[in-house]
């Protein structure tokens, strides 16, 4: 029998913490797939199955809850109408690597193992150095012995195993001063427990309204403003339907998230001004039963109705039709033909 994951538990935490108990056996090939270095959507979807999460839905749900992907999809387009693009699908996304360190909070790691007898290792985000909590330093390095979490360093099971004798939450805590450092833990924190999306044209708006009352009487910052204009062409077509640049889709999420925790003194004010703008975005969950796939430059979405036991198949990209003959034509010979 498995163990129970925990909250913000990493895949591979859980994983490595099921081969390290005795009798909460993996059957030999799946145990030579969590065995790689690396893990993508295959290693993933294993995970859920063997959690009992099936389907799109279960992947999405364990994505989202276990993975680095809530900070990458809180923002959203209004015309995406899946969670993780064609993740589901393809293989190209990693989603774990025993090449990158880990980190952990001591003080964590020392309350869960008063709370649940063990400690394990979390999701962090990699811009993360502090614990969004407790405002301590994230180790990188075991205090007791200066290895790396990583590879030619400690393996994942020393956070049962112990070192020397020692648990990782016997670690003396470093109190972080950085205030910065600390608002992009808890920014981060936030969102990746949002309850809703944020459309991405509304943090756009809010970030945009807030740079300019913040930079009234203050010529040389407007500066600021400039840099703006670069994405706004990308927010007007984002309205008008861009689906075929997620590159662009997701650096531009990044540098609105990057914009609101320079602007913003919490994630609570940013998220309050979105809500005031955005009052009924569609909640987190509503698009894990749906996935994507590209076709033609154009994307598909499959939508799981596990009541039914079927698949719902649409194409948005019809939509189209209507406002740009040439591709509309080119679009239309495409569907006739594959038909
Ligand atoms: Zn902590
Ligand atoms: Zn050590």
């Amino acid at each position: 029998m498995l163990l129970r994951i925990q909250k913000d538990e990493s895949l591979r935490s859980y994983v490595e913490r099921n081969l390290f108990v005795p009798n909460t056996i993996l059957d030999n090939d799946a145990a030579e797939s969590f065995s790689c270095c690396n893990w993508n959507s295959s290693q993933v979807k294993l995970v859920a199955d063997l959690l009992g999460w099936h389907g799109c839905y279960g992947f999405n749900k364990l994505l989202h809850q276990h993975t680095a992907y809530s900070w990458k999809v809180a923002l959203k387009s209004r015309f995406n109408y899946f969670y993780s693009d064609d993740a589901y699908l393809n293989t190209q996304e990693n989603f774990d690597s025993l090449s990158k360190v880990r980190a952990y909070c001591p003080v964590c790691a020392k309350e869960d193992k008063q709370n649940l007898g063990y400690s394990y290792w979390r999701r962090i985000h990699p811009d993360v150095q502090v614990c969004a909590k407790h405002n301590v330093v994230l180790l990188t390095t075991c205090q007791f012995c200066n290895r790396p979490f990583a590879r030619g360093g400690h393996t994942v099971s020393v956070m049962w195993s112990g070192c020397a004798g020692r648990h990782l939450g016997e670690a003396q805590p470093l109190v972080n001063v950085n205030l910065g450092a600390l608002r992009l833990a808890q920014f981060f924190d936030k969102l990746c427990r949002v309850d809703d999306h944020i459309y991405i044209d509304t943090a756009a708006a809010v970030i945009e309204e807030r740079i300019i009352k913040s930079h009234v009487g203050n010529p040389a910052a407007l500066g600021e403003l400039e840099n703006l204009t670069g994405f706004r062409g990308y927010i007007e077509r984002c309205r008008l339907n861009d689906p075929c640049v997620s590159w662009k889709y997701y650096s531009l999420s990044n540098k609105l998230i990057e914009l609101a925790i320079s602007l913003y003194e919490s994630f609570d004010d940013f998220l309050h001004d979105c809500h005031q703008l955005q009052p009924n975005a569609p909640s987190i969950s509503c698009f894990w039963d749906t996935y994507c796939c590209f076709s033609s430059d154009t994307q598909n979405f499959v939508r799981e109705v596990y009541e039914l036991g079927v698949a719902e198949w649409s194409w948005p990209a019809f939509g189209h039709l209507s406002r740009n003959p040439v591709n509309a034509n080119a679009e239309l010979t495409h569907v006739l033909m594959c038909d």
